[in-house]
C-alpha cells in the first residue's frame, strides 16, 4: 500500500479512540470565564500524551491576567522527537471553552454521540480538533516511527479570553520561537477542506463624555453626558457607517459580510448605576455628568492602525464643532493587527496538498473575520508560517447543541496526518 493510503487507513481504524478522547475531553467542563478545570484536563492530556511517548510539560501562565490560585492558568506543551533532526510541527489547541447559555437539548458536558456527530459545549469549538490533532500524531507516528524533525501539541488556556494566560504566555516564553518550532497548526473549526490563513484587526477603545450632575428637575443648570453621547451616535451613522461599508478587503474573509471594515458599538452606559435586581426603589433625578461607550472596531489588512484612531477622532472632533459644550475622553483598550500567512508558506502547501489528497479538490482560503491565538504567535513568537485547519463548523461555536461531526473529524485527522508525512518525511 502506498504510504499515503496506509495513512489514511491508520487514522480511520482509530475512529472509535477519536470519539472516546473527544468525549473525555467534553466531560471536563472547563469554563471560561472564570477557566474550571485547567489543571484536571492537562493531566488528562498528560497521562495520554505520555503514553504515546511525547515529552510533556505543564506550564502555569503565573501571573498573567486572570491567573489566580483559585483559577490557575495551566497549559500543556508536549513534544515528541523524530528519529533525525528537521522541522518541528505544532498543532495548538485552546482548552477552554465559553459559557453554556440556554436553549441545550443535549447535556452541553456529556460528549453524547447521536447521528454520527458528538454534542457538547467545546465539542466544535474546539475539544474536537484538538482530539484529531493527537489521534493524527500518534496514527502518523505508527506508521512513520523514524519521521524527521519533532511533533508537538499544546493544550493551551483563556482563547476565548485573549489567550493572555495561554499562547500569549507560552509565546513570551519562547514556546513559539522560529528556533524552536517551525510550522502551527491550530485547529480551529474552520471546515476540514478549508485553511484559514489569519484574521482581520481589531481595536477597542471606550468613548466617554462629560457633562455636569444637576437635579433632574432642572437640566438647565448641568450638561447631559447622554446627549452629547447621543450626537456620536448620531454622528457614526450619519458619516462613520456609511464610510466603513465602503472599505472592502481582497482578504478572503468569511462570512461575506465582514469583507469590509465594521464597527459594533458593544455598550454604553450613562448616569446612574443601574441597582441590583432585588433593588425596589426609584432612581433619583439627575443629570448623567458621564457616559461612556465600548466600541470595536474590525480592520482590514489594507488599513492602517493610525488611520482607524484617526477617524474616530475626527467624528468626535465634528461632533464639538456642533456642540458648545462638548468634551470627551478617548481611551484604547485593545489593538491586534491583521494578520494573513502567505499562500505559499510551507505549512498552507502541506495542508494543501493533504486536503487534495483526501476530497480530491483544492482547498479554499479563508480569513476569519475575528482573532483567534495566531495572532500571539505572529506578533510575540514572531513566526509567520501559522494557520488553523480543523473539523467542525464555526457557525456552531458558542451556541446551543454545539457539535462536531465524527466523519469530519476523521477526515481531518487523515489531512494532519498527511501534512506530517509532507513536512517530516525522512
Ligand atoms: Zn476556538
Amino acid at each position: 500500500m502506498e504510504l499515503t493510503e496506509k495513512l489514511k487507513v491508520e487514522v480511520a481504524a482509530r475512529r472509535d479512540d477519536l470519539v472516546a478522547l473527544t468525549q473525555d475531553l467534553i466531560r471536563v467542563p472547563t469554563l471560561n470565564p472564570p477557566g474550571d478545570n485547567y489543571r484536571e484536563i492537562c493531566d488528562y492530556l498528560d497521562r495520554r500524551l505520555l503514553r504515546s511517548g511525547f515529552h510533556t510539560e505543564l506550564i502555569r501562565a503565573k501571573g498573567a491576567i486572570g491567573d489566580s490560585d483559585k483559577h490557575p492558568r495551566w497549559n500543556i506543551v508536549a513534544r515528541r522527537e523524530g528519529a533525525t533532526a528537521g522541522d518541528c510541527v505544532h498543532f495548538n489547541s485552546h482548552i477552554d471553552v465559553v459559557e453554556v447559555g440556554h436553549g441545550w437539548t443535549t447535556d452541553p458536558f456529556g460528549g453524547e454521540v447521536k447521528d454520527g456527530r458528538i454534542y457538547g459545549r467545546g465539542a466544535c469549538d474546539m475539544k474536537g480538533g484538538l482530539a484529531a490533532s493527537i489521534v493524527a500524531a500518534e496514527a502518523f507516528i505508527a506508521i512513520c516511527p523514524d519521521y524527521a524533525g519533532a511533533i508537538e501539541i499544546s493544550g493551551t488556556a483563556d482563547e476565548e479570553s485573549g489567550g493572555f494566560g495561554g499562547v500569549a504566555y507560552l509565546a513570551e516564553k519562547g514556546y513559539f520561537s522560529p528556533e524552536r518550532v517551525q510550522h502551527v497548526i491550530i485547529p480551529e473549526p474552520l471546515n476540514k477542506d478549508r485553511i484559514c490563513l489569519g484574521h482581520r484587526g481589531v481595536w477597542w477603545a471606550e468613548i466617554e463624555t462629560k457633562g455636569e450632575i444637576a437635579h433632574g428637575s432642572m437640566p438647565f443648570l448641568g450638561d447631559c453626558a447622554v446627549r452629547h453621547m447621543g450626537a456620536v451616535v448620531a454622528e457614526m451613522e450619519e458619516s462613520l457607517f456609511p464610510a466603513l461599508a465602503q472599505k472592502r478587503t481582497s482578504m478572503p474573509v468569511v462570512p461575506d459580510g465582514a469583507k469590509q471594515s465594521t464597527l459594533n458599538i458593544n455598550s454604553i452606559h450613562g448616569g446612574e448605576a443601574e441597582q441590583a435586581g432585588d433593588y425596589t426603589g426609584l432612581p433619583s433625578p439627575c443629570v448623567p455628568d458621564r457616559c461612556r461607550m465600548v466600541i470595536d472596531r474590525r480592520f482590514l489588512i489594507e488599513e492602517d492602525i493610525a488611520e482607524v484612531e484617526a477617524e474616530i477622532r475626527a467624528v468626535l472632533e465634528r461632533v464639538r464643532e456642533g456642540r458648545e459644550t462638548f468634551d470627551y475622553d478617548i481611551r484604547e483598550l485593545h489593538r491586534v493587527l491583521p494578520t494573513m500567512t502567505e499562500r505559499d508558506a510551507p505549512v498552507v502547501a502541506s495542508v494543501a496538498k493533504a486536503i487534495e489528497a483526501t476530497f480530491g479538490r483544492e482547498p479554499d482560503y479563508v480569513v476569519s473575520p475575528g482573532t483567534y491565538d495566531q495572532k500571539h504567535i505572529d506578533r510575540i513568537g514572531r513566526l509567520k508560517n501559522c494557520i488553523a485547519y480543523g473539523p467542525g463548523i464555526l457557525d456552531l461555536a458558542h451556541k446551543p447543541d454545539e457539535y462536531v461531526g465524527i466523519e469530519d473529524m476523521v477526515q481531518s485527522a487523515q489531512v494532519m496526518a498527511l501534512a506530517l508525512k509532507d513536512l517530516l518525511s525522512n
